[in-house]
């Protein structure tokens, strides 16, 4: 596979990875919004429901109907409550009845003691005392002041709203409780919102308060231990719950179920074919024991879904569209590069040299314009050596080509390896070589001459037996010189070199 394929495939995977974790946040985002949304719609029911409650208690039980005949129950004899606690019962049984209609449960006459006096919801039991199970109507008949808050009962659980009465003396005589059941709660929740809701309450705690006559009140929640439901709020779920499996499945959950044994704000999430179903365990708090007693869990599928599938297709769009922008790029990249390398190398290979692997003379020309032009410009010096190698004829006659040859390569790398880096060495003829030595005057060429004479003497014996040698003509670029001009002087001093007995350099 192509590097540049690979690189934006590899991009894509990252990009892919970190919006798939980025969606994550998100969905959480959006979880812990409606999870804050779930509760304040609960509050807002608890405060509504306060609104009924004042409303029967300002307007029929304080009123001197009622009053007159509870007033006297705290302080009569057996016989006298008994008779009260009928005509008390027979007085509001209708009005019981239509208030049901509405929500209301809990219509509960208690004595100042805490003694249960009437229970509309369960009028045959009456009489038990409350104290140890009731702190909220312990609470207003010890303080005289209506109170609202999460009490579980000796029947049913609930939000329970308890007020103190007073007879016409104002007289403390008792105190009254008008609730709604956890089903009207649930029913006003679901009707605003598209998630269900639910109440459990941990076993032992019902256990503890409830009467053991009405445990059948109380039913199994799924597979979830130590908590229970009332039987009301299940069967309204069996006849009205739009995604029971789904949900379910969610929710029974081991690691979910785990994590609720601890009585604290949990929030899930879980994605089950294409839709985010979620479970918001809210605690309910007993407030007057200040106990955590259970859970309010909204459940269903997450808001906002169509949002979230919107961001999701945007963004692996835009990470797409990223991925093969890049590959596109790196694509054009790699071709540029790819002909670039292809165009040097047609040039080096135009202007090399095979044998020698030196510059040719082409490459040589080029460079001695651009010496010239620099010498123009800026009036540096510079200087030309051509040199020939000795009876190189005789050299390829006796020992043949091949050794010809080598006797070539080999002169090459050594003058190569003597010369600077800004010189440039070619190969120009047969046995001819050119180097330019720029920023040399005629007398600093003509030293470089000499070390190279003397090293091509001195070393290249071990191919014939005998030394080789070379004549070499220097000429400085002068003013009024052309490209000709100085290259003809060039070669003129070589040839004095050669008619001078060869082996030695002439400047000039
Ligand atoms: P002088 O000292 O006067 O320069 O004598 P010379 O023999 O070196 O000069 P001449 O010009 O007579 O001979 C040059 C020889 O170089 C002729 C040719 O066969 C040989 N030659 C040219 N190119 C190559 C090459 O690539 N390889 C080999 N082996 N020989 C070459
Ligand atoms: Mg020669
Ligand atoms: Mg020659």
């Amino acid at each position: 596979m192509k590097l540049y394929i690979k690189i934006a495939l590899s991009l894509f995977f990252i990009f892919a990875l970190a919006n798939t974790i980025r969606l994550n946040f998100f969905i959480q985002d959006l979880n812990k919004i409606q999870y804050e949304k779930s509760e304040k719609n609960l509050a807002i029911i608890i405060d509504d429901v306060k609104n009924l409650s004042d409303f029967i208690y300002e307007n029929i039980i304080s009123k001197s109907k009622v009053i007159d005949v509870f007033k006297d129950a705290h302080h009569a004899d057996e016989t006298q409550k008994s008779a009260i606690h009928k005509k008390l019962y027979e007085l509001l049984k209708n009005d019981y009845d239509m208030y049901t209609r509405y929500g209301i449960q809990q219509l509960h006459f208690h004595l100042p003691n805490n003694d249960s006096f009437l229970r509309y919801h369960k009028p045959q039991k009456f009489g038990d005392n409350l104290s140890k199970f009731r702190e909220s109507v312990k609470y207003v008949n010890k303080f005289k002041k209506p109170i609202i808050g999460f009490e579980e009962g000796k029947i049913f659980n609930g939000y329970r709203y308890v007020y103190p009465l007073f007879d016409n003396k104002n007289q403390h005589i008792g105190s009254v409780e008008i609730s709604t059941s956890l089903l009207t709660f649930k029913q006003i929740f679901e009707k605003h919102s598209d998630l269900h809701l639910d109440f459990i309450i941990k076993n032992d705690i019902i256990e503890k308060k409830l009467f053991a006559s009405e445990m059948s009140n109380y039913k199994e929640y799924q597979t979830l231990k130590n908590f229970k439901i009332q039987s009301t709020l299940l069967d309204a779920n069996e006849n009205n719950c739009p995604h029971p499996q789904e949900i379910y499945s969610f929710i029974n959950d081991k690691e979910l179920q785990e994590k609720i044994q601890t009585i604290q704000e949990h929030s899930f999430y879980k994605l089950i074919n294409g839709t985010i179903y979620i479970a918001h365990f809210m605690p309910i708090l007993n407030d007057f024991t200040h106990e955590k007693v259970g859970y309010a869990i909204a459940l269903g599928e997450l808001e906002f879904v169509s949002l979230i599938k919107r961001n999701a297709i945007l963004s692996y769009m835009i990470v797409v569209v990223f991925s093969l922008l890049i590959g596109f790029a790196l694509f054009i990249y790699a071709y540029r590069l790819k002909k670039e390398l292809a165009t040097k190398k047609l040039e080096d290979e135009t202007t090399t040299d095979h044998l020698t692997r030196l510059k040719n003379r082409k490459y040589f020309y080029k460079k001695f314009r651009e010496a010239i032009n620099v010498y123009k410009r800026y009036k540096t010096p510079f200087s030309l050596i051509l040199y020939d190698i000795d009876n190189f004829k005789k050299i390829n006659d006796e020992h043949g080509h091949k050794v010809g040859d080598t006797v070539l390569i080999q002169m090459s790398q050594l003058v190569e390896s003597i010369i600077r880096e800004s010189d440039t060495l070619c190969r120009v003829g047969g046995e001819e070589f050119t180097i330019i030595l720029p920023q040399n005057t005629l007398s600093d060429a003509k030293e470089s001459a000499e070390k190279i004479r003397l090293s091509v003497e001195k070393n290249l014996h071990s191919i014939l037996g005998r030394p080789i040698t070379i004549s070499m003509g220097v000429a400085e670029f002068e003013e009024s010189d052309t490209e000709d001009t100085l290259f003809i002087r060039t070669d003129k001093n070589m040839y004095r070199a050669k008619n001078n007995g060869k082996n030695q350099v002439t400047a000039g």
